[in-house]
């Protein structure tokens, strides 16, 4: 769709008709258009929900910032479209888009598949890790705490009743914790049977109680039809997150914390904080 110097729209095939002028007829310049979109609710979405905004924002860089452009645009119907912008000697501009909506579709798939657990449905370990940078860079604002969470003696279950049911129960724990934590925090399985969790805006020990409501006194998983069920526990490693915490220093402490819990034996939640593990180090 080509513009003139005074940006007013000169042609617009009926895809764009369709998306901009919302079958009107008439001539139109590219800030009628965006505030009639605006207000009808179909073109381009303008998130921070002020129009005046965003075409001043526009005009700061249209025709300036040299003859080509690209962009990607969302639309209000939920189409992405690709658009190719030139700006022509004689100050006219031309834009050619391209409907980019099923590329755009696979891409929050593939990220989606990228970032999850196929067994559980729990975000992953590259999910969870990249989480727990973002929490620790929102500490000052924001304390959190982190577990680690590993099923107990996960092996004998494969053993006894078969790799399948082990499965079984690693996605009965993963439902149970998912559905008792809701939006309190974030829960993922990094590997096997051991899962990890945040828990923002908790001290240690509300962050202790919340743990014991998701990993204590977790009901057998029956196997139906007559079998037997499955009796198990978990064990969990607590830690708060302090301010010249990284990644890998907070995931140590928490993993030691769970070391101490399987060697108390098991079924419980050790708690190590930076303070009392710098005192087991001295002493
Ligand atoms: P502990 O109480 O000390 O944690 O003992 P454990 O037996 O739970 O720990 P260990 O690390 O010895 O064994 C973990 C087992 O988990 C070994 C491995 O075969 C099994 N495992 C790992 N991933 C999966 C999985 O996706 N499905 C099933 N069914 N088993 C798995
Ligand atoms: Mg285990
Ligand atoms: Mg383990």
């Amino acid at each position: 769709m080509p513009f003139d110097e005074q940006d007013r729209l000169q042609y617009a095939n009926a895809v764009y008709r369709g998306i901009f002028l919302g079958g009107r007829e008439g001539s139109f310049t590219l800030s009628e258009l965006l505030r009639y979109g605006f207000e009808h609710r179909t073109g381009t979405v303008i998130k921070s929900g002020d129009v005046e905004a965003f075409i001043a924002d526009l005009y700061t860089r249209r025709r300036k910032i040299g003859p080509h452009q690209a962009f990607e645009t969302d639309l209000m119907d939920g189409r992405w479209f690709f658009m190719n912008q030139t700006v022509l000697p004689n100050g006219w501009i031309l834009i050619v888009g391209t409907d980019i909506t099923a590329l755009k579709h696979n891409e929050k798939t593939l990220r989606q598949a990228a970032e999850t657990d196929p067994l559980t449905g729990l975000a992953n370990r590259r999910r969870m890790f990249s989480l727990l940078d973002r929490a620790l860079a929102r500490m000052a604002t924001e304390p959190f705490c982190l577990a680690l969470v590993d099923i107990d003696r996960f092996k004998g279950i494969n053993d006894r009743f078969g790799h399948p049911a082990g499965d079984t129960v690693l996605k009965h724990f993963a439902d149970r914790v998912r559905h008792r934590l809701g939006t309190a925090g974030s829960f993922g399985r990094i590997g096997g049977e051991e899962f990890i969790l945040l828990l923002p805006g908790l001290d240690i020990g509300e962050a202790e109680r919340r743990l014991h409501t998701l990993c204590a006194d977790i009901p057998p998983l029956p196997l139906g039809s007559g079998r037997s069920s499955i009796v198990y526990t978990a064990s969990a490693g607590l830690t708060a997150a302090s301010a010249s915490d990284s990644a890998e220093a907070i995931v140590h402490r928490a993993d030691q914390a769970l070391y101490l819990a399987k060697a108390a034996g098991r079924d419980r939640v050790t708690t190590l904080t930076r303070e009392t593990e710098l005192a087991g180090r001295i002493a």
